[in-house]
């Protein structure tokens, strides 16, 4: 499956009334606790990859990410399965997987038409918006990234609002310029 996602900063007592009003329908709200791993042979940083667990309401999700897909979005390689998060966790310190960053968010879910919107309040970075469309791999890929970019225009944002910048390498990056 591939990830067609656009990330936006945005207050989200501004896009919720609007959503709302187009008909978007609230799917629900997690509380996501998610860990990233480092490789010992590679820099999934520089490999633009990643390899995460996800905890969430009681159960776990592996996730791994391939390359970014194009310049102005997030689209990318998504493979999800449920696991078990301590035992998965095992595998990779045992194998000399190491722990690159943690992000917690509690995230709310609403769906509009096709499109997947998520309200996202990011412990120590704020509010964000993502919109995601999911398309089968060998799919045109620009077409549901035109579709999230005209959704995207309701709220008046456009692609010069897209952030390419992970959760995880903006929380990173805050922790070196506040040197922890
Ligand atoms: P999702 O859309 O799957 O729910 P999310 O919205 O919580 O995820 P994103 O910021 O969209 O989080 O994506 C996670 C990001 O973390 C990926 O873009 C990935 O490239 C980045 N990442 C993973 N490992 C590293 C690492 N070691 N260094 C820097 N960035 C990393
Ligand atoms: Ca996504
Ligand atoms: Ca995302």
């Amino acid at each position: 499956m591939i990830e067609v996602e656009v990330k936006v900063r945005a207050d989200h007592s501004k896009i919720r009334p609007v959503l709302l009003e187009m008909g978007a329908s609230k799917i629900g709200v997690e509380e996501q606790s998610d860990v990233y791993f480092a490789a010992p042979y590679r820099d999934f940083a520089k490999t633009d990859e990643a390899l995460r667990i996800r905890s969430l309401g009681g159960h776990s999700v592996l996730t791994y990410k391939g390359p970014k897909l194009d310049k102005v979005s997030k689209t990318r390689v998504e493979i999800e399965t449920p696991v078990d998060e301590t035992a998965v966790a095992k595998i990779f310190h045992s194998l000399g997987f190491t722990e690159a960053g943690a992000v917690r968010k509690k995230r709310e879910i609403f769906r509009a038409g096709e499109i997947t919107v998520c309200l996202d309040a990011v412990e120590g970075l704020g509010e964000f918006l993502e919109v995601e469309l999911d398309v089968e791999d060998g799919k045109d890929l620009e077409s549901p990234r035109i579709q999230l970019f005209k959704f995207l225009s309701q709220f008046g944002l456009n692609e010069n609002d897209s952030i390419r910048t992970s959760y995880l390498e903006m929380i990173l990056e805050m922790r070196i310029q506040n040197h922890y």
